[in-house]
């Protein structure tokens, strides 16, 4: 009997999913809350993506713009029932409930942006947010940007500002160069097989270079100023556990920020579903396998290590849920395993030094939906982490902790994956019974 397999997320690792898992035989739902395939690392402009659309959208059942919102343990022998909304939001947008023989959940990463005084004032983007707009619509967030935090993501985003029209002032990378340094060059014959990656951010240097952008090292942004938005960026030398160095303070004139500290997985479909993790990751096996019956992951939920490894576990965790034979994926597991060779020298490289909340004042918002400030998460985190919640609605906001969740988890010490709701849907919507499926969006 041809097997269902139900994907979960578009970008780079869903997509080799689903190409595995058709070619393997197997009948193929593609899902994703986006109304176009290709998650962060393809998107396009609307008119781009028209000539642009991948191939096996044609081959399989493909649901735009469809969100999981939750997951449903209802026999351990099976994957779970799968929730999906669909439709314009705002509009009427239905529900569907598909039971899969196999589940692949690739719902990638976010950008993690640590808070900092001013963080709040418009003008202030996390870099992800500033790339989306540049690369999928073409708007420049501002005339004169500051780009700063973590990782060799702040280099296309740069990339992105120059191109349309933005003047970057320089390009901040907390970390201090020996730090860099030293993740990078451990071991350099490992990081062989990623040539194309190197060569990639090296293109990126280059162009940074002709254009003259500064890019320091071991500095960062820790308060933005302004009157009604943002003016200023006052950025500090930090030490390698990010303490800052008192007296290297610097005041830049800025019109936008983008700041962003690495990535954050999206565990909440995988926690929703059972899955054990490991030192924040999901934790998968040679197959892909979860530790949950019939569900796989791949991509950045397994480990922050671009899109080349995130397309190889696609394949893998595709191929195997199609039931296909795990026997022929040598190559790809090779190139799996290479690109999680470069997860770990990323993580080595770019860590997030654990003294940063020390620019922290009592007054900073530290999670801006519910406008709870760091004084305050302090005064109740001695009760406990139900309490914070509770009295302060810390995380409870309408971006359901997106952005404040790994933070809050480090300042307090609790899960902030665990959720049986996974994206917002109304008390109405819930309220219609689920649609067939046959009803395709
Ligand atoms: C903001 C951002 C910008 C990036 N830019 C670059 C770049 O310029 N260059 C580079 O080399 N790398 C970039 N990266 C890293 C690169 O995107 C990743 O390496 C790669 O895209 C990971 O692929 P993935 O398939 O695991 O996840 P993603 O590409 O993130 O795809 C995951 C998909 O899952 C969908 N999804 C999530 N939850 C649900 C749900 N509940 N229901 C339905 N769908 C869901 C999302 O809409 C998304 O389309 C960026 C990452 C981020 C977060």
């Amino acid at each position: 009997m041809t097997r269902h397999v139900v994907i979960v997320g578009a970008g780079p690792a869903g997509l080799a999913a689903a190409t595995a898992a058709v070619r393997a035989g197997a009948q193929v739902t593609l899902l994703d809350a986006a109304d176009q395939a290709g998650g962060q690392y393809h998107r396009m402009p609307l008119d781009t993506y028209e000539t642009k659309r991948p191939r096996i959208l044609e081959r399989c059942d493909w649901w735009p713009g469809g969100a999981v919102w939750a997951l449903e343990r209802h026999d351990e022998r099976r994957p779970p029932r799968v929730h999906v909304i669909s439709g314009p939001d705002g509009g009427t947008r239905r529900r569907h409930v598909l039971e899969p023989d196999a589940l692949v959940l690739a719902p990638g990463a976010h950008d993690r942006t640590l808070p900092f005084p001013g963080w709040e004032l418009p003008g202030v983007f996390t870099a992800g947010a500033a790339q989306a707009l540049a690369k999928g619509e073409g708007v420049a967030v501002g005339d004169r940007v500051l780009v700063a935090g973590s990782g060799p993501f702040l280099l296309p985003v740069a990339a992105s500002l120059l191109a349309v029209g933005s003047h970057v002032t320089a390009v901040l990378e907390a970390n201090p160069a020996a730090t860099v340094l030293r993740g990078w060059t451990q071991s350099p014959w490992r990081l062989a097989a990623q040539a194309g990656k190197a060569a990639e951010l090296a293109a990126y240097a280059a162009l940074l270079a002709r254009r003259r952008v500064p890019y320091r090292t071991g500095r960062a942004v820790i308060e933005a100023r302004g009157d009604g938005r943002v003016e200023e960026a006052v950025t500090a030398r930090l030490r390698a556990d990010w303490s800052v160095v008192a007296g290297s303070e610097r005041t830049t004139a800025v019109d936008a920020l983008c700041v962003t500290h690495g990535f954050s997985p999206q565990l909440e479909l995988p926690v929703a579903a059972g899955c054990a993790l490991r030192d924040g990751f999901v934790l998968v096996d040679e197959d892909q396998a979860t530790s949950s019956t019939g569900v796989y992951a791949a991509g950045e939920v397994t480990g922050i290590a671009g899109a080349p490894a995130a397309r190889a576990e696609g394949v893998v965790a595709g191929w195997v849920a199609g039931g296909g034979s795990p026997a022929r994926l040598r190559t790809v597991r090779r190139r799996r395993d290479e690109g999680r060779t470069f997860a770990v020298r990323l993580a080595a490289a770019h860590p997030i030094g654990r003294r940063w909340s020390g620019w922290l004042r009592p007054d900073t918002l530290v999670c801006r939906c519910e406008e709870t400030d760091y004084g305050t998460l302090c005064r109740t985190a001695d009760v406990s982490a139900r309490a914070v919640r509770l009295a302060t609605r810390a995380g409870l906001g309408p971006c359901q902790a997106r952005i404040c969740g790994p933070t809050l988890a480090e300042l307090l010490d609790t899960n902030p994956h665990d959720r049986p709701i996974i994206s917002p849907i109304r008390l109405g919507e819930l309220a219609n019974p689920p649609e067939e499926k046959e009803s395709t969006p």
